[in-house]
């Protein structure tokens, strides 16, 4: 048999349940690949052996009585996975890539974790990120960078770089991550792995530690769309403990065989193909369109119109939900301080040293925009503009059942391209955020690869809630193009 860490989901998944490999040799692959590659690429922030080889155990137990049929193969049972440090997982350390929460252990598992866990996943460890998920490149982790597998000089994306990393270079055959922004699409175009960020409102947001409240959502990464749709049905669903999680039925996403794109109707928005961006990443977009389209999907010219706003509507509505969200780091919770300027040291010590610098632009953006006298003009505007940008994306779907477009203006850029330049840093966003603000669902797969070999991916973002349109589409893309199964080279 192939090295176990090369299977995919699907693969791993039939190899288990048939019984020719173990949970537990599956896992301890992970594991054996994770100690050899991680002092490179340093994707992970904390590492669960021990849980993971007793839940393996578990896992094998119940495979075993299902094959004796004394109990049903529930639908991930035996699967090891990566899970973002953004995301609670009961008794295990859950920093957010932040010092301020070095030292917290969450008594509850997230919602997304409880239902995984429920269908036999296996938790290999928490992955590396930027703090509290502001960031593109996962350099703003207070644990330090996480290195592309593609090329250690380059970043892997954020902000769940981490769990983007542990995919492509095969740590884990699946890893979650959370998308505000951008945080799963452009980390796995940047390592040429698949991701999804779902509807807002499809997955639990119970159990994610908030960023920016109304635009957050938990997604998943593996190295291709059929696996991707695997997690999916077993992650979606409503949550009496996410008032914004929906109830709506889960559409079937078992994918066919076919790559029939017949009937199909693809737009392509003129905004998202502008001057600026790497001509490599366009001409490869523009060869995967070609693809779809020879698949038999109908590709329509579209117009976004609000596009340019999206960066600064994100940049002001990003921040100051999450100058909300932050106040609770108050260094004191739940405890109870009597005197009046100890109170204020405990404030200013712990959020002053335990916050980074970036989560600390925001909270000031925030604050300012949030502010008596600027939030009509600042916070209120961003309001009313993302309004806009959604009723874009509701005329364009009148026509098109999904939007086709680049993930980001360049593929992975070098560790320090842009940390001094935050603005350069948000430019990366431009074409991730807009699905976020509109809180459509949107999926990235890898298109090709650039002049110096780094990956390249597109996006579809589709209707609410119209994920399996999605999957199908790329799916049927991942049946005749072969980007999805390379893999980089590491020793
Ligand atoms: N890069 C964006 C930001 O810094 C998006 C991050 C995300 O999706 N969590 O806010």
């Amino acid at each position: 048999m192939t090295d176990l860490t090369d299977l995919t989901v699907l693969d791993a998944l039939q190899a288990l349940r048939s019984g020719q490999v173990s949970s537990r040799e599956l896992t301890q692959a992970c594991l054996d690949r994770i100690s050899r590659l991680e002092p490179a690429i340093r994707a992970f922030i904390t590492l669960t052996p021990e849980l993971a080889l007793q839940q393996a155990d578990e896992a094998d137990r119940k495979l075993a009585a299902a094959r004796r049929g004394s109990a049903n193969f529930a639908p991930l049972l035996g699967l090891p996975l990566a899970v973002k440090d953004v995301l609670t997982v009961k008794g295990v350390r859950c920093t957010c890539g932040s010092r301020i929460l070095e030292n917290f252990v969450p008594p509850f598992n997230a919602t997304v974790i409880e239902r995984l866990l429920a269908a036999g996943v296996v938790v290999l460890g928490k992955t590396n990120m930027d703090e509290f998920a502001m960031g593109s490149s996962t350099e703003n982790s207070a644990y330090g960078p996480t290195r592309n597998p593609w090329n250690l000089e380059h970043v892997p994306g954020g902000s769940s770089g981490g769990s983007a990393a542990a995919v492509a270079a095969h740590m884990a055959p699946a890893a979650l991550g959370s998308d505000t922004g951008g945080s799963v699409r452009q980390p796995a175009s940047y390592c040429g792995i698949s991701g999804l960020k779902p509807t807002y409102g499809r997955f639990s947001r119970y159990g994610l530690v908030a960023y920016g409240s109304s635009l957050d959502t938990v997604g998943i990464f593996a190295r291709t769309v059929a696996d991707v749709a695997a997690l999916f049905p077993v992650m979606a669903g409503m949550d009496p403990l996410d008032a914004t999680s929906m109830d709506l039925p889960v559409p079937d996403t078992t994918l066919s065989a076919s790559a029939d794109l017949k009937g199909m109707r693809i737009g392509l928005p003129a905004e998202y193909f502008i001057d600026g961006m790497q001509p490599a990443v366009e001409n490869l977009v523009r060869q995967a369109i070609e693809t779809l389209h020879s698949l038999g999907a109908e590709i329509i010219p579209i117009s976004l119109p609000h596009t340019e706003y999206a960066l600064p509507v994100y940049y002001l509505i990003a921040p100051a939900e999450a100058s909300a969200n932050l106040a609770r780091y108050d260094g004191i919770r739940f405890g109870f301080s009597q005197q009046e300027d100890e109170m204020w040291a405990i404030f200013r010590e712990s959020r002053g040293g335990g916050f980074g610098q970036e989560v600390k632009r925001r909270i000031m953006l925030g604050t300012y925009a949030l502010s008596a006298g600027y939030y009509d003009a600042y916070y209120g505007r961003a309001q009313k503009v993302r309004t806009l940008i959604k009723r874009d994306f509701e005329k364009a779907f009148e026509s098109v059942d999904a939007v086709a477009a680049p993930v980001a203006p360049s593929s992975a850029f070098r560790l320090g391209e842009h940390t001094d330049d935050p603005i350069a840093m948000y430019l990366e966003d431009v074409f991730t955020l807009p699905a976020n603000l509109a809180g459509v669902p949107g999926l990235a797969f890898p298109v090709g690869f650039d002049g110096s070999s780094m990956p390249v991916g597109m996006q579809l973002m589709g209707r609410h809630y119209r994920e399996d349109q999605l999957f199908k589409i790329a799916h049927a893309y991942q049946q005749v193009t072969d980007w999805h199964r390379r893999s980089p080279q590491l020793a």
